[in-house]
């Protein structure tokens, strides 16, 4: 996953011309056919609120440690299978019917993978539906890493990676007790972070990042797959975290980052997502906004102090002891809370 140049200016016109339009869809109550006046006083029935089940950070946590203990999820590795395997095995246990999507992607070094997706579905015959996605595999070097040895060492993934998987892991634990209105599928994505890094000695790729969820986007599980909207989580785990309104969110769900930031004020979390837009950041959600009709948005940690993600971002230092439960508590609890309420 990378930072990438804002544009700004765009996403601060369409804001402007949806403001104007919410204002102007807002403004003087209508007149009804009988000419009676509609007003504040119509009554639209208001849906009764769900208190989802309670997101248990405990288990979060123990999901995420599962996936450390592995070792680095990189493609072809011992640990990439077993995550795989169990992730398969657990979300099948919680009811969820499991497909495990096979394509072969190339990544900027001319190799080739078998990336692996793990797409579950609960409830598969509710037309309607929410995805939401992490992606598990994690970054074949240490790049960030300011220790020149390291930077060719496997990446932990902890933080990067196995916290979105660890989140998707306790929401599927509870949707296996108590079903949501809607349908959920959750998509464990592959090969997101083995991106061209800097100086890398080949020629400059195009898109080499998010290889897992690029396959998805063209060739969907299921004929016609469609879901109202999407929740990409990255990198929502560790100590002090901040999730901004990241532009690419903004651009293609704003509603639904509005939904989900609001959603986490009323809970409590404001501290943790910042009522502010800020940055642009190519990961998963940029190719299945741009390659499907399936507006998604992107939970991540961002750290506008040092203009950067988290501090461990693609070095050794992303292991379990930079993990917070209070930062997978609030990711979780909103997420549940959201998608408890969709019908
Ligand atoms: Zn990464």
């Amino acid at each position: 996953m990378k930072n990438s140049i804002a544009s700004k200016i765009i996403i601060g016109l369409l804001a402007v011309s949806a403001g104007v339009w919410a204002v102007q869809s807002c403004s003087d109550p209508k007149p009804d056919p009988d000419g009676t006046t509609t007003g504040s006083t119509t009554s639209i029935p208001s849906k009764a609120h769900v208190t989802p089940p309670d997101f248990n950070a405990d288990s979060s946590y123990a999901y995420v440690k599962v996936q450390a203990d592995m070792g680095p999820r990189v493609p072809g590795s011992k640990a990439h299978a077993a995550c795989v395997k169990w992730m398969s095995e657990t979300l099948k246990k919680y009811g969820a019917e499991v497909v495990v999507q096979d394509g072969v992607v190339t990544t900027f070094d001319q190799k080739k993978w078998n990336a692996r997706n793990v797409i579950a579905s609960f409830n598969p015959e509710n037309k309607s539906r929410i995805f939401l996605a992490a992606h598990f595999d994690s970054r074949p070097f240490c790049d960030n890493d300011t220790v020149p040895s390291n930077k060719s060492k496997l990446c932990p993934g902890v933080n990067d990676g196995a916290s979105g998987v660890g989140v998707l892991m306790e929401i599927a634990r509870n949707i296996a007790a108590k079903n949501p209105k809607v349908g959920i599928d959750i998509i464990m994505f592959d090969l997101e972070d083995y991106g061209q890094p800097e100086n890398s000695g080949f020629p400059p790729m195009e898109n080499s990042w998010c290889l897992g969820s690029q396959y998805w986007s063209k060739n969907m599980h299921k004929p016609g797959y469609f879901a109202n909207y999407g929740i990409l989580l990255d990198m929502v785990g560790g100590k002090n975290a901040t999730f901004y309104k990241e532009g690419t969110s903004i651009f293609f769900a704003g509603n639904v980052v509005e939904k989900v930031w609001n959603t986490a004020a009323n809970l409590g979390y404001g501290n943790l997502f910042i009522q502010e837009p800020y940055g642009e950041f190519t990961d998963d959600h940029l190719y299945i906004n741009r390659l499907t009709n399936i507006p998604t948005i992107d939970i991540i940690n961002y750290d506008k102090e040092r203009s950067a993600f988290f501090s461990h971002h693609h070095k050794t230092g992303d292991t379990m002891d930079n993990i917070d439960k209070t930062t997978l508590k609030a990711v979780g609890q909103t997420v549940m809370e959201v998608i408890y309420n969709e019908e």
